[in-house]
């Protein structure tokens, strides 16, 4: 039976003979936890091992098949030499070479005058042909299972193509060929194979064919992908569609709150609020995306739009994506929203007495709940939460998302993204979904002027920013690593803040994810308060931190960014009256396309700008910010080739909710499978329950 086949496919690697825990923790940096995952990985090329070859004309690098004798061995007079096979091919000598070699198993193994065919890959040892470290050495007999092709996957320390290909070829066998789920439209257009031959040629091709069509493959199992993405959300959305009746929101004290704030609104925002405010009021249950460059002030925005519901009786809950963050919006809320009948907590990972606070919020003693994930956790339970506001909305996945529609069947849901989502992509990831736009920014009153300089330059600015260091000017410093790295490509915060100190004194802070929460709020509130002038800082800042006397921002190895990223980065500073500085450096070993991203990045203060910028230089990019979870939005999606298919699949999706297709027992019994292929445990279990 299929079904129960996935209880291998979603079993751990670490079990796997052969892998084992370390290795496993390896395989996680590849994005790979379970056997499943290993499928969802496209390999970058395949190595043609079935071509004929001309000797003449061999280049380095390049792999070969062929048929070797072997003429004599020489082993190395000393232990750093290597030791060489010499083999002949006709009248050719092509030297098979290994480094540090032990005992004498080669010569037993591989013996003097004996043909075998060897695989690898070219180089020229002392201006002769060599293989270096064959990959294959096989008796003649075994010729047709080594000439094939073999996919190459993307790898990391300490994991081979070898150890990918154990975990696809243990999970091989679990695959079954699944009943037809696309429609006959979608797979005659598309000339797409079946959704088994497409991921078992995908992995395993044998022909050439397999090869060609490599591509088609791939965007079958895109096209997959999307619709059970689309399946999801709108199945969520079938499902808590209807409000018993409309809220009977009313906005006295929305209004009033509006007329008491210490800066005065800029019309966008109202529009925006106005706008928040109608879809709230509607008969459906609405998912809502606000899209709002950074600094364009969208937290005030988001909780004046949740005080009608307390105003109503209903709960609201907020979630943001690292703690410094939820405190930050949680002061937010005590400073500027001044209601009574708002009882506000904070609910992180860290909090203490949990039970004390779950408590109060079944019994809405809490009607305000401001917090991290943990505000979702599986034995917290709402009462009447109506509401729910997810800050930097690019940090959770759709299965949270999902998780949070099920915690509260009729709650309208405003996601916010500081990272604006072209709207290809904003279709690609959510389907249908309200989207409102926040497209000027009040926090900037002068645009940040942006320098781009390579690293040698340290010296020079550190001068500078002697000089510019006050009390009005307070500095962000940004390096990409926690802590000093064997390689030394990238520069480390924990060897940047030494340096810094003993140029500038105690007054350099440390920030990183690393440390304790309370560290991490200790040295945050001596920032803002300005004892601290100077704070070395990994990407935790780059989600939302607001200290209105930063106004300079120095990016280390800028070129390891995304553009959207370093966007956020320098949306920290100059968010007061002062001049806003950024300056970005970037190391020896840039490449071209990094080049380009920075002159893009210099040039242009948009941030929608930027984010469709970053779609064409990168492809799919890290826009959605994944880039640290090695987790992406799509595993076979590649959004700008697939613009049109993503829109094909939408639609298909569109047609099964609206004929209700989906009801029919048969349906849903294909539609299971493929959700069960791409874990989307949430919609089935919505679906099946
Ligand atoms: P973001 O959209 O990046 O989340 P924030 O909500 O953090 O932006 O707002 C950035 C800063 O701008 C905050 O300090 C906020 O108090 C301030 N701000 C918001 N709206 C206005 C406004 N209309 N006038 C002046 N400052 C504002
Ligand atoms: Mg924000």
């Amino acid at each position: 039976m299929s079904e129960n086949n996935f209880k291998f496919l979603y079993q751990n690697v670490d079990k796997l003979k052969g892998i084992g825990p370390k290795k496993a923790s390896y395989l996680k940096n590849l994005g790979i936890n379970s056997v499943l995952d290993a499928f969802y990985i496209i390999p970058t090329k395949v190595i043609d091992r079935t071509q004929d070859i001309n000797f003449k004309t061999l280049e380095k690098g390049q792999v070969i098949t062929t048929i070797l004798k072997v003429k004599k061995h020489r082993p190395p007079f000393n232990s750093r030499l290597p030791y060489v096979i010499e083999c002949t091919k006709g009248n050719l000598i092509i030297n098979l070479i290994y480094f540090s070699v032990r005992g004498n198993f080669l010569r037993t193994k591989y013996p003097d005058n004996k043909e075998f065919i060897v695989s690898g890959k070219i180089s020229f040892y002392k201006s002769n042909i060599s293989i270096a470290h064959p990959d294959y050495i096989e008796e003649l007999e075994n010729e047709d299972k080594l000439r094939s092709f073999e996919n190459i996957y993307p790898l990391t320390r300490g994991i081979s193509i070898k150890d990918i290909k154990r975990i696809l070829n243990y999970g091989k066998d679990y695959i079954d060929d699944y009943p037809e789920w696309l429609s006959v439209e979608l797979i005659e257009k598309s000339k797409f194979y079946s959704f088994y031959n497409s991921i078992i040629k995908l992995h395993f091709p044998e022909t050439k064919e397999d090869i060609e069509y490599k591509e088609i493959f791939r965007k079958r199992l895109a096209a997959d992908e999307l619709i059970s993405n689309y399946f999801a959300i709108r199945y969520l959305k079938e499902k808590t569609k209807k409000k018993e009746d409309n809220l009977n929101l009313h906005y006295f004290s929305q209004g009033e709150i509006v007329s008491q704030l210490p800066f005065k609104l800029t019309n966008m925002q109202i529009n925006t609020i106005n706008k928040i405010n109608e879809l709230n009021n509607s008969h459906y249950r609405e998912t809502i995306l606000l899209q709002g460059d950074v600094g364009s002030g969208k937290t005030i925005v988001s909780l004046l739009t949740a005080i009608p519901f307390i105003n109503q009786g209903y709960q609201v809950a907020y979630m943001a994506p690292t703690e410094i963050l939820a405190s930050q919006i949680y002061e937010n809320l005590q400073s500027l929203i001044k209601l009574d009948e708002i009882k506000s907590v904070l609910l992180t990972g860290s909090s203490k007495n949990k039970d004390e606070i779950y408590k109060k919020i079944s019994d809405k003693d809490f009607n305000f709940i401001i917090g991290t994930h943990a505000i979702f956790q599986e034995n917290l339970s709402f009462n009447q939460l109506k509401y729910v506001i997810i800050d930097e909305q690019h940090r959770f996945g759709v299965k949270q998302r999902l998780t949070l529609g099920e915690k509260g069947i009729n709650t309208n849901i405003l996601l916010m993204s500081a990272t604006p989502i072209p709207r290809s992509l904003a279709l690609a990831q959510y389907g249908e979904i309200e989207q409102v736009i926040l497209n000027e920014r009040p926090a900037f009153q002068k645009p940040i002027i942006t320098k781009v300089s390579t690293s040698e330059k340290i010296k020079d600015l550190i001068n500078y920013l002697k000089k510019s260091l006050s009390d009005k000017n307070q500095i962000y410093w940004i390096c990409p690593l926690v802590e000093e790295s064997e390689s030394q490509i990238y520069k480390d915060v924990e060897s940047r803040h030494k340096s810094l100190k003993k140029v500038f004194g105690p007054e350099v802070g440390l920030l990183h994810g690393k440390m304790k929460s309370n560290d991490k709020e200790k040295t945050i509130s001596d920032f803002k308060s300005g004892f601290l002038k100077i704070l070395v800082a990994t990407t935790v800042i780059e989600v939302g931190i607001d200290n209105k006397n930063a106004n300079t921002i120095i990016i280390e190895n800028a070129e390891k960014f995304g553009l959207s990223q370093l966007h956020q980065l320098r949306g920290r500073v100059g968010r007061g009256s002062e001049q806003g500085y950024c300056f970005a450096l970037y190391g020896s070993n840039i490449t071209e396309t990094s080049e380009k991203r920075l002159k893009v990045f210099k040039n242009t203060l948009d941030g929608f700008e930027l984010a469709e910028k970053d779609l064409e230089i990168r492809g799919t990019g890290d826009i959605l910010g994944y880039r640290q979870s090695g987790e992406s939005l799509f595993k076979f999606v590649e959004v700008t080739r697939d613009q049109e298919l993503i829109k094909e699949c939408f639609e298909y999706v569109k047609k099964i909710m609206k004929s209700k297709s989906f009801e029919d027992k048969e349906f849903q019994k294909k539609i299971y499978l493929l959700l069960l292929f791409f874990k989307q445990q949430q919609a089935i279990k919505l679906l099946f329950s």
